[in-house]
């Protein structure tokens, strides 16, 4: 028998997470993986195949895969962060795939608003067009510093003075692979650069500061605060001369690999879009 020819349509958007409960891609339960006769069985997943309702990809692939008329979709983000991060400023870019598409007729402009509307505090998607497979490739390789925003909570007051005096300079890390991704990197020490660009305290807790922070390419921003008993050398709980922990984390931009603004590149506008 011969199998139908694959055709693929790809688009291209930024995605905002408002939320801390929102995995990028979808979520299987390691145990079954999803699988639709033994997840019946599955004890960790109740059956449901899935460890969390939904994802920044489902959220997407819900409504462009109706109007593509085709379920089956894949998708590449330029990096992720984990679920409990929020992802703001301007979002992070991704590339969706849909595969043997059955409707043309498609408006991107509607469909972004209507993602947005579906989603309003959880998901936003900002830019929708069309894309190609050079840009998912270029999405994978390219390397991107980050600005971190990291709700801080010290065991003492901050001498945010004192804290400061190192802000600006890029400090470089010793950092071994963190205990709670060991089992799936391996286990060995990068260097890796970061800035302390801010700091300012919460105003609804003491002891509670937030941190801007810029760092390299492949930095666990977590670890880096806590030091995690040595494993991330200097540490903000280092740097600062109090252990720290981290309470909350957000991705405020995503740079280029050596730390500057990225401009947004020219494209061409969806169809459909009025300007
Ligand atoms: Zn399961």
């Amino acid at each position: 028998m011969q199998n139908k020819p694959k055709v693929k349509v790809f688009v291209e958007a930024r995605y905002r997470k408002l939320t801390r409960d929102l995995p990028q891609t979808v979520y299987f339960c390691p145990e079954c993986k999803g699988h639709f006769r033994r997840r019946k069985k599955c004890e960790r997943c109740e059956g449901f195949g899935k460890l969390s309702r939904d994802s920044v990809q489902e959220l997407v692939g819900w409504v462009l895969g109706k109007a593509f008329g085709t379920r089956k979709n894949k998708f590449h983000g330029s990096g992720r962060e984990d679920v409990d991060v929020r992802m703001l400023g301007r979002g992070r870019p991704f590339v969706m795939e849909f595969l043997n598409p059955r409707e043309s007729e498609i408006d991107l402009a509607e469909l972004e608003a209507e993602v947005n509307r579906r989603n309003e505090g959880r998901l936003e998607i900002e830019g929708l067009c069309w894309s190609d497979q050079t840009r998912v490739r270029e999405l994978k390789e390219t390397p991107h510093a980050k600005d971190y925003q990291v709700k801080v909570r010290s065991e003492a007051p901050l001498d945010l003075d004192a804290c400061m005096e190192n802000s600006g300079a890029r400090i470089q890390v010793e950092q071994r692979t963190p205990n709670r991704v060991a089992h799936r990197r391996a286990d060995k020490t990068r260097e890796r650069w970061i800035e302390i660009l801010e700091i300012t305290p919460c105003e609804e807790g003491d002891l509670e500061y937030l941190v801007r922070l810029r760092t390299e390419h492949g930095t666990y921003v977590k670890e880096v605060v806590t030091g995690e008993d040595g494993r991330s050398n200097p540490s903000l709980s280092e740097l600062f001369g109090v252990p720290c922990e981290c309470l909350e984390l957000d991705v405020l931009d995503i740079l280029t690999k050596e730390g500057e603004q990225i401009s947004e590149p020219e494209r061409p506008l969806p169809f459909g879009h009025i300007s």
